[in-house]
């Protein structure tokens, strides 16, 4: 729709303004022409005159000066008239008509014949008295053809620019459109999920309170469930806004943000907090720092992508398992990888749970939103870095944060 509307304004502009080319082409050749013939009969008429022979009361025409000098063309010819406008004489092709002579240039129609004209004054020698006109024309059918053919070629022109434009506009279109379109597309699916995601505690709020409403006798026991499910579909409403608020802000830039920040002390904090859930899991947790590796950025978002891939790792390795997470500083970069025995990933799958939302299938009910991922790979793109993962289905899946090695000038 968006395209097909592109296509007819640029379709239309590119038409516009192909036409007023064109026009603008045809109206300067026509004035070129006029003016050429124009000054061409002036010169025709000039050599008129030479043929005047200046009597004491009259005016007479020596015909032979005009056709020895052989200066008319087979479409020109001259015309004398004296002072009361009669004619004197003739020669070459003139317009079979009687119009009166007046000075300057006109045009004189014959049915569909047209006669270009300048006529110009007689002076006598002597007197510089006007005593006579002479009026130069040329039969204007070679000029017809000359406009002729040049419309013909303006309008073939103009069309095949016009075709083409046409088809440049479409692909052009095409080519600029694509991207909207997709970001479009993904801003719908993604309005969608959010809007799922946010149905479910919504509308377990809404029935544990009608449920309440409904129920006459008060139960403390029944109450306090539902006050629980409403609380816990709070919280995760609340955990999910929270985390679109944190993408949202994801593009802005960190310059203000920067700090030095220790992995090693972030995941010494981790270990100590994750370590009860891992063993109540059955799954073993290890944490291997380095001290000497740091990362320039916001620590509370370092923290929250750590949590992020070692809540997965937890989750998503069954118990008997094991996690280990390991800072390894590199020469241009600090890696912090996250390796788990756990249900992994299918290569089919690998590069989509990245994505807002997205879950594989089983995972859904984890209870996880699907945006842990996709905050860790933005948070750690707006450090520079960024989150890949390797994964085998059944083997185990490794997840690499990356944060590059910045310059020692930290503003
Ligand atoms: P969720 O809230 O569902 O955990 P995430 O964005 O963190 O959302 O993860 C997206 C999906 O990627 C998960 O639903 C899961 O299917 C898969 N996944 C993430 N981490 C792992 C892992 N360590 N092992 C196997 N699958 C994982």
């Amino acid at each position: 729709m968006l395209e097909r509307r592109l296509l007819l304004s640029y379709f239309a502009a590119f038409s516009a303004i192909f036409l007023v080319a064109a026009l603008g082409v045809r109206f300067a050749f026509v004035a070129i022409l006029d003016q050429q013939t124009a000054t061409r009969l002036q010169d025709v008429a000039r050599a008129g005159l030479r043929s005047v022979l200046y009597g004491n009361q009259s005016l007479a025409i020596d015909k032979s000066e005009i056709s020895n000098t052989a200066l008319l063309t087979r479409e020109q010819g001259l015309q004398w008239f004296d002072e009361q406008g009669r004619l004197l004489g003739a020669e070459g092709l003139v317009a079979e008509v009687d119009v009166p002579a007046i000075e300057g240039s006109r045009e004189i129609a014959i049915g569909e014949r047209a006669f270009n004209t300048v006529t110009i004054p007689i002076l006598n020698p002597k007197t510089h008295q006007r005593v006579g006109l002479v009026r130069a024309s040329e039969w204007n059918e070679q000029e017809r053809a000359d406009i002729r053919y040049l419309d013909t070629g303006l309008l073939i022109g103009t069309l095949l620019a016009i075709v083409g434009s046409g088809v440049g506009g479409r692909a052009l279109v095409h080519r600029a459109v694509g991207p909207v379109a997709q970001s479009f597309q993904r801003l719908r699916e993604f309005t969608a999920d959010a809007s799922h995601e946010l149905r479910g505690p919504l509308t377990a709020i809404a029935a544990s309170a009608d449920a309440a409403l409904r129920d006459t006798e008060r139960d403390p026991l029944h109450d306090r469930a539902r006050f629980e499910a409403i609380s816990d579909g709070v919280k995760r409403m609340s955990r999910i806004t929270s985390d679109l608020l944190l993408l949202a802000g994801a593009d802005r830039s960190l310059e203000r943000e920067l700090f030095v920040v220790d992995p090693g002390a972030i995941l010494t904090r981790l270990f100590e907090r994750y370590r009860p859930l891992f063993s109540e899991a059955g799954v073993g947790l290890e944490v291997t720092t380095e001290k000497t590796a740091v990362v320039y950025g916001n620590p509370t978002q370092v923290e929250r992508i750590l949590v992020n891939l070692i809540e997965n790792a937890l989750n998503y390795t069954p118990r008997g398992g094991h996690v280990s997470v390991a800072v390894e500083p590199t020469r241009t970069a600090t890696l912090i990888v996250v390796r788990d025995t756990g249900i992994g990933i299918a290569p089919e799958h690998v590069e989509r749970i990245f994505d807002r939302f997205w879950r594989v299938e089983q995972a859904r009910s984890q209870g996880g939103s699907g945006l842990g991922l996709a905050i860790a790979r933005a948070l750690a793109r707006r450090h520079g870095g960024d989150v890949k993962v390797e994964s085998r289905p059944g083997a185990g899946s490794e997840f690499v944060a990356s944060f590059p090695i910045r310059p020692a000038r930290v503003d």
